[in-house]
């Protein structure tokens, strides 16, 4: 029985390696995704930066042409000066093209205040598109690695659940059976340590006599509050 036992104890310890490589196999596909949409959150940021941009770059060119449109229309005043008969017309032209001005003025500013944002955006965009350059390169080289673990991975879980099969294989069908439904049953550990009166498997403590039972590794003896089988080794 002891042997038995141990090699039960043995398949369990790759039984938790297999374990441990699907749980990596499992987190690569979301950490792929997780990179994947950083990426397009970044390209959505950019583009809507780069809309912006435009909305405004748009915006100015609109007010410089209006601009120009006012300073021809100005210009034609101006002349109509000349051409006035009365004092009074000729005060009321003036008046016309003050304001006019004043106007323009106004529109001069907003186009300056619409330049400098759009520099501005532009510097944030081309700061954005280096940061997205980085961040591509970053996560081709950490997918490559990713995809290698994955490959790597899929070869080592192969080679262990071979090796925890033939332990497997050894030990009678009844103990095999149990070792089988208490690895569904209890999160893949059917088989656990015990130590100083406690199963290492639930941490509950054991009965004294027991315990010592258990110790010797002579029967199958399991945990009264968890099931698992107890095999105890000191220096594992
Ligand atoms: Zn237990």
């Amino acid at each position: 029985m002891e042997r038995e036992l141990e090699t039960l104890f043995e398949a369990q310890k790759i039984e938790i390696q297999i374990m441990e490589g699907e749980r990596k196999l499992l987190q690569a596909p979301k950490r792929l995704q997780q990179m994947q949409d950083e990426l397009i959150a970044l390209r959505q940021k950019i583009d809507k930066e780069k809309e912006i941009t435009d909305e405004l770059e748009k915006e100015r060119r609109k007010k410089e042409k209006e601009l120009e449109a006012e300073k021809e229309k100005i210009k034609k005043l101006e002349v109509r000066l000349y051409d006035v008969k009365t004092n009074k017309e000729y005060q009321a032209l003036l008046k016309e093209i003050e304001a006019a001005k004043e106007a323009n003025d106004r529109t001069e500013e907003d186009v300056l205040v619409l330049m400098d944002k759009v520099e501005d955006l532009r510097k944030d965009y081309e700061n954005s598109n280096v940061q997205l350059k980085e961040i591509e390169k970053e996560s081709q080289a950490e997918r490559a690695i990713i995809e290698k673990e994955i490959k790597s991975m899929d070869e080592v879980i192969a080679r262990l659940v071979q090796e925890r099969d033939n332990l497997l294989s050894v030990v009678s069908e009844s103990l095999r059976n149990i070792y089988g439904v208490l690895r569904e049953r209890r999160g893949g550990i059917a088989v656990t340590n015990v130590k100083n009166g406690v199963c290492l498997g639930c941490n509950m403590n054991i009965p004294p006599q027991l315990f010592i039972e258990a110790t010797k590794n002579k029967q199958l003896i399991q945990c009264p509050s968890c099931n698992r089988i107890l095999f105890f080794r000191a220096n594992d």
